[in-house]
């Protein structure tokens, strides 16, 4: 390693996360294959909805091209995401003092870390995770502390675990829900007892609802901030990345009480300044134009989940059907081999990505899972069963339950 390598800062090499190694393995082995059906990262197959895309070419037209002041966001958009939060999630905030429009959710995560996590204080999160999550907290000079979300409790936050977990540095939990990369849904009775416990142990709560509106089977999402115990203790962050196919576009928002925000704001504009004026109009047509677009989306995920599920438990994977998100997060201790040895073998064989549980994990189980995203649409899905049971077909355990 050359010395300008060696010398980088601490914070910054912390970044390079051996799990990471993981995904390369298995992306490795399909660079310039053909025809691969890639169910690996969390990206919506769809196009941004017309209207949205219009919605941004018209603001450039009209010369929307400058920074967006005040720095915490376009004040219709502010007023918008505030209508929409007391519609939909039950949170009534100030659009003047408790929203910043942030660059997507990974911006938000980063802010709050930032704002609030001191060095040597400890974030609680579920493991398996958004590898965002601990990664946020190194960076801010905390360090993370996990609690399990096991498969016998479909994947749900074990709130007895949280409470063994906490310790006089405790600061934040950070949790995300419906949830990546489980797909489970965190039921509203669990938040309720959360909430009270964070509220007598004076402990922020971070909420990632990116996947909010990607929920199934009539689950009902429940957002914390809209119980009054987690009211002024709660950062709450949603997305338009998922529920309005806008990865591409970096907009985000989080809420909070009018103090915490003045801090993140503070740390907001040291980042980026403000958030892309444009994708910040885009935003504002996702939220006031027609929402069938993303009813419609909702319903094709929903139909690849239940070919997903069904297929891959034909095939010896074990899983039921996750109320949430796009993610399957699949048993694969049937094949009597770990899940990273059989994500390259399908990778190689069926040209088929899913990860390793072990890329989301600091428990010893990862390898005990594969997960999917089913962000390809229902004719790659099924491709991805018939090729992956022509594979499993020839493996000495494959077909075992
Ligand atoms: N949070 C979770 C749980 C995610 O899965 C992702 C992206 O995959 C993000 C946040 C990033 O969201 P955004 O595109 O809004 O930054």
């Amino acid at each position: 390693m050359t010395w300008t390598a060696e010398a980088v800062a601490t914070r910054a090499r912390n970044l390079r996360s051996p799990k990471f190694g993981v995904i390369a393995e298995v992306r490795k082995l399909i660079q310039g294959v053909e025809g691969v059906v890639d169910m690996g990262y969390g990206e919506p197959n769809f196009n941004t909805p017309e209207h949205i895309r219009e919605a941004a070419k018209r603001a450039m037209d009209e010369g929307h091209t400058h920074y967006v002041l005040p720095t915490e966001g376009l004040e219709p958009l502010r007023h918008a995401i505030s209508r929409k939060l007391q519609a939909e999630n039950g949170i009534v905030v100030d659009p003047a003092t408790q929203i910043l429009v942030t660059a997507g959710v990974q911006e938000a995560i980063n802010v709050a870390l930032l704002a609030l996590v001191n060095p040597g204080d400890e974030v609680i999160m579920p493991d398996p995770y958004y590898y965002v999550d601990p990664l946020g907290v190194m960076l801010a000079g905390g360090t993370p502390v996990y609690t399990h979300l096991r498969e016998e409790n479909d994947f749900r936050l074990d709130v007895d675990d949280v409470k063994s977990k906490i310790t006089a540095n405790t600061k934040a939990i950070i949790y995300i829900s419906p949830n990546c990369p489980t797909g489970s849904v965190f039921p509203r009775e669990d938040l309720q007892t959360l909430a009270e416990l964070c509220a007598e142990r004076r402990i922020f709560i971070l909420t990632d609802e990116i996947y909010e509106k990607l929920i199934y089977d009539g689950t009902e999402h429940c957002s914390i901030a809209s119980l009054p115990a987690a009211q002024d203790i709660t950062i709450s962050m949603f997305g338009f990345s998922k529920a309005y196919a806008m990865t591409g576009w970096r907009v985000g928002f989080l809420v909070a009480s009018a103090e915490l925000v003045r801090t993140m704001l503070e740390v907001h504009t040291q980042l980026v300044l403000c958030t892309n004026s444009i994708a910040q109009h885009a935003a504002l047509a996702a939220l006031e134009g027609p929402q069938d677009c993303v009813e419609e989306m909702r319903r094709d995920y929903e139909t690849r989940r239940n070919t997903l599920v069904e297929g891959l438990n034909r095939l010896g994977f074990k899983c039921k059907r996750p109320p949430g998100s796009f993610y399957v997060y699949s048993n694969v201790t049937g094949f009597g081999m770990p899940a990273s040895q059989l994500a390259k073998i399908l990778a190689k064989d069926a040209r088929v990505v899913g990860y390793p549980g072990s890329a989301f994990t600091n428990g010893d189980d990862g390898e005990n899972y594969l997960r999917f995203a089913y962000t390809k649409d229902i004719d790659s899905v099924r491709l991805a069963l018939e090729r992956m049971e022509k594979v499993v077909e020839t493996l000495p355990k494959g077909g075992e339950a």
